[in-house]
């Protein structure tokens, strides 16, 4: 769950959908940044995405969903599972 606003790392807009995507990234001295992006493409561009951040290690990435959206565990697990989400 997220709290407060977001911004969209691709378009810099603010993220005011239910679903977004996250990314825990590190850089070469090993500090972690968090990005966050709108969930359908454009903003979210596996390929894009590798080719900027390039001189990162990629540490986690996830969904952040609001309070009021509610999942089954179901979706849950395909969400976690399903790496095809991450780079079509
Ligand atoms: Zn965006």
């Amino acid at each position: 769950m997220r709290q407060g606003s977001c911004i969209c790392a691709a378009c810099k807009i603010e993220i005011k959908d239910d679903l977004c995507r996250f990314c825990i990234l590190r850089d070469v001295d090993d500090n972690p940044m968090v990005l966050h992006f709108h969930y359908f493409a454009p903003c979210w561009d596996f390929e894009r995405f590798t080719k900027q951040y390039a001189n990162f290690t990629f540490e986690k990435g996830g969904f952040s969903c609001n309070e009021k959206t509610t999942f089954t565990q179901e979706n849950v697990t395909h969400m976690q599972s399903n790496i095809e989400m991450w780079i079509s």
